[in-house]
């Protein structure tokens, strides 16, 4: 099925208010996971409701909690997410840092203990808003690890994402934004809730073998899902745990923390005021020339044409924005009974299907 913006925005906001969150962080909530979806992320979109709705019953997500300031050092602020929507709580931690690299040129900002962030290139587009990089190392905590590390055939670490984004003027920001397996977990869950087989190098099987079949993440015994570019995406992951977790959130994968079955992120955020570098003109001059540059190169055989970071997912909002969500059976039949569960009534869940 394909769904309206505005209707899958309401849906996932209704629900998380039945699940006791207040309209305005439901809200907030709601549009950014419907606008991962737009920008083609499906696996860090609507399809995780049911997961916060279900943290929420469990005592795991304070649909209330708002961010609080643990350190105050100007430059450098920790700040805690108190297991509150990531969405809220990475928001206002983002907010708070561009605020301080105003002030200072630069400002890093440690934000621990956030329930799951969602799509990390949301953050750096906000500071790409007020003309800020940014850069996100983001760890995983709170449930067992997916990924295996580069030569290994057992899950150590989690989907870590990375994250740097350049603001341009006059034109959309260039957002590197990814995982560090090979794709978003939520992806391999995608492809299972739509019974499609995953394509070749994402995951491998309890032995350490290749296989296409997503079936290895939901079953016993449990394969594994690959870095990207071996042990180059290995290392990243490993960074970001590190930075993310470690001297942020003081959580890492190591077995000593408990493993609840919660999704806790920690993100190391590094937030620079181009004018203090550089300056501004130069900086944007030699990122116009360069993506110019970019953009001229001759395809290769195959492709149509070079893109910049970003860049597919603004074609995916542009269709989507049109043409509707793409929602498969189960996603939608996940959706409908995390809203039932949630205390919403079958009648008002059937005004927003179609
Ligand atoms: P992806 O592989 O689809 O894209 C990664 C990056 O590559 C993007 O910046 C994209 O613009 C760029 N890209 C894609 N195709 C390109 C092309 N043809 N030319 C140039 N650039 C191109 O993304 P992913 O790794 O599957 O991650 C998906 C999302 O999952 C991200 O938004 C990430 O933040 C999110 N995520 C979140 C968590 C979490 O715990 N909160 C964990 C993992 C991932």
């Amino acid at each position: 099925m394909r769904i309206s913006t505005e209707k899958l925005l309401l849906f996932t906001s209704d629900m998380l208010v039945a699940a006791g969150a207040a309209r305005n962080e439901a809200t907030q909530t709601a549009e950014h996971l419907v606008l991962a979806n737009l920008k083609g992320h499906d696996s860090h979109g609507v399809v995780m409701a049911p997961s916060y709705v279900g943290n929420i019953k469990r005592g795991f997500l304070d649909p209330k909690a708002h961010s609080k300031i643990v350190k105050d050092a100007g430059g450098v602020v920790l700040i805690d997410g108190c297991a509150g929507f990531g969405q809220v709580v990475g928001r206002e931690a983002t907010a708070f840092g561009i605020e301080r690299a105003r002030q200072n040129g630069i400002a890093c900002v440690g934000l621990r203990n956030a329930h799951h962030l969602g799509r990390i290139g949301t953050y750096g587009e906000i500071c790409a808003e007020a003309n800020m990089v940014s850069i996100h190392f983001v760890n995983v905590v709170g449930h067992e690890p997916l990924v295996a590390p580069f030569a290994g055939a057992e899950r150590r670490l989690q989907t870590n994402p990375f994250c740097a984004v350049a603001p341009r003027r006059n034109a959309p920001p260039i957002v590197l934004d990814m995982a560090t397996s090979f794709v978003a977990f939520g992806k391999v869950k995608v492809a299972f809730n739509a019974g499609k087989k995953i394509r070749d190098g994402v995951l491998v099987d309890h032995n350490g073998v290749p296989t296409n079949d997503p079936n290895v993440m939901f079953s016993e015994p449990g394969g594994a899902v690959q870095p990207f570019g071996l042990y180059k995406g290995y290392g990243l992951a490993l960074m970001c745990e590190l930075f993310g977790g470690a001297l942020v959130g003081e959580w890492t994968m190591q077995p000593e923390h408990e493993r609840t079955g919660t999704v806790i992120n920690n993100m190391l955020m590094l937030i620079l005021n181009p004018d203090v570098f550089g300056g501004t003109e130069r900086f944007q001059h030699e990122i116009t020339a360069m993506v110019d540059y970019l953009h001229e190169t001759q395809p290769a055989r195959g492709a149509d044409r070079v893109r910049i970071p970003g860049e597919p997912e603004r074609e995916a909002m542009a269709e989507r924005s049109v043409n509707g969500i793409p929602l498969d059976d189960r996603t939608w039949s996940e959706l409908v009974d995390a809203a039932k569960s949630a205390g919403m009534d079958v009648a008002e869940i059937a005004n927003y299907s179609g």
